[in-house]
């Protein structure tokens, strides 16, 4: 019993390691997590068969954006139309980082 190698070194191709990449690293931030969160809720709602890897990756290592989704559901199906332009109670100059200039 003598297992060959499948492959010697210099047989992997980009293509190939950029699989390896993917299947190994679909971990989100949570930046990232929040960034698609509404778009990610919104395809799950439309189509319950809807799967985003990164997305159920981070969700199941992460109770805080888990929450979030489920409260953000619950908020979208509670209203049944998701309204749009929602995301800040004040849009504008509100939080300007930075000091002051004076
Ligand atoms: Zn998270």
């Amino acid at each position: 019993m003598n297992p060959t190698p499948p492959s010697e070194s210099g047989s992997l191709t980009p293509a190939a390691i950029g699989e390896l990449v993917l299947d190994t690293t679909p971990w989100l931030s949570c930046d990232e997590c929040f960034e698609r969160m509404d778009t990610h809720v919104e395809a799950l709602l439309r189509d319950p068969g809807h799967h985003d890897l990164a997305m159920d990756r981070h969700l199941q290592g992460c109770a805080a954006c888990q929450e979030e989704v489920q409260s953000l559901r619950a908020l979208l199906t509670s209203e049944g139309t998701a309204r749009r332009g929602d995301h800040g109670p004040e849009a504008g100059s509100a939080d300007q980082p930075g000091p002051l200039t004076r």
